[in-house]
């Protein structure tokens, strides 16, 4: 049974992770600490009070616009912190309050900065998938969904099939498909989800990479030589695997 006070406390959990990840994603790319100094208006600089600082709320409340200058506010905000309560309140209707639980929430936040950091920079930063691939496998040692084996073939399955298709890619398009970064961000996931959960992760990732590739085309929004981030695509890939593997499997199997 869900108690109501767990459902609630579970998705402020996610705002409140979710609007530092805010945080992470403005900072890492440019080097800037994440702890000091506290949030201030990218333009007038002048610093952001607790009252406005309330995710989802504020957003609401300013309409959007910096208190002191009226600087629109990209919507980027709300939208990572929803995001952000919404998949912490997903994981804990489907593993309950437990140890998955609680690594699954630590993987989704990584990955949802990782994701954004790409969209925005097209860089997946190597301070959080590098320590990530550590962590996942550390963890695989301490909980029982996952054994270490199954999480170093993750690892291994994870960056060899990035790191295969890149280095076939650039041999065909003679450009770079897929760079380092993604190599690194699939073995990361592959730590913590293990190889069956990576391949369909990624089988999805290039799924919907490509619908989305050939929509953005269509639509003329990009063109064809434009480079469209594919860290993006492996995390919502990934998230659709840690969420609904054991369905997919099984449904595959029977198919
Ligand atoms: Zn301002």
């Amino acid at each position: 049974m869900y108690y109501e006070i767990e459902i609630i406390l579970i998705f402020v959990l996610g705002l409140i992770v979710g609007s530092f990840s805010n945080v992470c994603i403005y900072r890492i790319p440019r080097n800037e600490s994440i702890i000091y100094p506290a949030s201030h208006c990218p333009k007038c600089l002048s610093k952001i009070k607790p009252v406005d600082n309330i995710p989802l709320l504020s957003f609401i409340l300013l309409r959007g616009r910096c208190r002191n200058c009226k600087t629109k506010i990209s919507i980027q905000y709300p939208m990572v912190e929803l995001l952000c309560g919404l998949i912490y309140l997903i994981i804990y209707l489907i593993f309950g309050l437990s140890v998955q639980t609680l690594v699954y929430i630590i993987l989704s936040s990584a990955l949802i900065i990782i994701a954004f950091i790409d969209l925005n920079e097209q860089i997946v930063p190597d301070v959080i998938s590098l320590p990530g691939i550590v962590i996942g496998f550390i963890l695989s040692f301490f909980v029982s969904y996952i054994s270490f084996i199954n999480s170093a073939l993750g690892v291994v399955v994870g960056g060899g099939i990035i790191l295969i298709i890149g280095l076939g890619g650039s041999v065909i398009f003679k450009k770079e498909a897929m760079g380092g970064g993604d190599v690194k961000l699939a073995a990361m996931i592959g730590a913590f989800l293990g190889w069956r959960y990576i391949i369909i992760s990624l089988f999805l990732g290039f799924l919907f990479g490509a619908l989305a590739g050939i929509f953005l085309i269509m639509a003329k929004i990009k063109k064809r030589e434009d480079v469209i981030p594919f860290g993006p695509f492996i995390v919502l890939g990934s998230f659709i695997t840690l969420l609904w593997g054991e369905q997919i499997i099984s449904w595959y199997i029977g198919f």
